[in-house]
């Protein structure tokens, strides 16, 4: 199947920004309409800032938790707008939420990450936004679903809505990360590989979920060539009414993000590109190489393949196993590469070399 994500244009012009990432900022909950709008002057004196964040619903995991201002907040974010002059945005999970932004005139939407899960939710909020032309950015879903993330970027799309941005959040895990939610950076890579003109939002705010983490990530995503990030921001984080671990004051975020640095994706500097180019054709070698080796390796597992049936030994040898594992891993770690990236290798090889023999195995003669 096609996907009419492919004829996406990037957001670029959209807010009207110079070359620098997208910025969206602001508290994750807005708390009173003082606390909003000092908060929106507060981010709007950076000049760093394109865009104003801020939750009136909030999804909370546990009941009895702060669930947001609701349909008030509205026209605190609109207060907030006149008052320094920047975009206002906040979370939809419904069609009602959607009428109650666009009645207020509200400049931008995302949809939350626990509302991309739920197909029915997402095409509520698309049938909503028809003939609307509004931004909107879509959340991963909680769950590492790539196709659920696609399928809901291409139900606001049908919609109609052509300023369309995804926002990678990091996702649900159980059991121990230094992560809020894990970043599985290969998701979003896979994203912007299948549809190159998306434009690309990190939220390191949700994935760290604590504040000392989020220069990294922030600054992986400028690595990997994302658009801009969405991060949270409070007057008074310690006091936060939601996601206090994670908010940093507007000046912590300034600060943060100077130290950051942009790369840029090309360079037309011709010894550069030279060079670049003498570095791949040497990879280029080399991973020729390595599939030459790789089809040595499997002819030779091949022929095991066929002696063992002849022996009528059976394919998977425990001690053997393990014996490489060892010996390869070792290997490995003298040559500087990760123990995770050579098990995964291993484990790969393993298996291919099993459907191998399993094949020979069974081939009748
Ligand atoms: C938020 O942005 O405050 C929020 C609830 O985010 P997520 O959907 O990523 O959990
Ligand atoms: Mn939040």
């Amino acid at each position: 199947m096609t996907s009419s994500l492919l004829a996406l244009s990037p957001l670029n012009n959209w807010p009207e920004r110079s070359d620098t990432p997208l910025l969206i900022s602001g508290p994750c909950s807005v708390e009173s309409e003082k606390q909003y709008i000092q908060t929106a002057v507060a981010l709007a004196k950076t000049s760093k800032v394109h865009l104003l964040r801020g939750g009136i619903w909030k999804p909370r995991t546990r009941p009895n938790a702060f669930e947001g201002v609701g349909e008030k907040g509205l026209e605190w974010m609109v207060n907030a707008r006149k008052e320094c002059g920047l975009p206002v945005m906040t979370e939809v999970a419904n069609a009602e939420h959607v009428e109650k932004c666009l009645k207020h005139e509200l400049d931008a939407l995302w949809i939350g990450a626990r509302t991309t899960v739920n197909p029915f939710s997402v095409q509520e909020i698309a049938d909503a936004l028809k003939g609307v032309d509004i931004p909107v950015f879509v959340k991963n879903p909680v769950n590492p679903d790539l196709q659920l993330w696609i399928g809901a970027l291409e139900r606001i799309q049908q919609a109609g809505i052509n300023r369309i941005a995804a926002i990678h959040r990091g996702f649900s895990h159980f059991g121990d990360s230094i992560y809020r939610n894990k970043p599985t950076w290969e998701i979003p890579i896979a994203l912007r590989t299948a549809y190159p003109n998306i434009t690309l939002i990190c939220d390191p705010s949700h994935i760290c979920g604590r504040r000392d983490l989020l220069q990294s990530v922030a600054q992986k995503a400028m690595d990997l060539g994302y658009d801009g990030w969405m991060i949270e921001s409070h007057l008074d984080p310690d006091n936060a009414l939601s996601d206090a671990a994670q908010q940093v004051t507007p000046e912590v975020l300034i600060e943060m993000l100077a130290s950051i640095h942009i790369r840029q994706a090309q360079s037309d500097d011709i010894a550069f590109v030279h060079e670049l180019q003498t570095l791949r054709s040497r990879i280029d070698k080399v991973d020729e190489e390595i599939i030459q080796l790789l089809g040595k390796r499997m002819r030779i597992t091949e022929e095991l393949g066929r002696f063992k049936k002849d022996e009528s030994v059976t394919i998977f040898q425990i001690d053997r196993w393990k014996e490489i594992l060892e010996t390869r891993t070792m290997l490995a770690e003298q040559l500087g590469l990760s123990k995770e990236f050579i098990l995964k290798y291993l484990e790969q090889l393993h298996k291919e070399s099993i459907r191998t023999q399993t094949r020979v195995m069974n081939k009748r003669d």
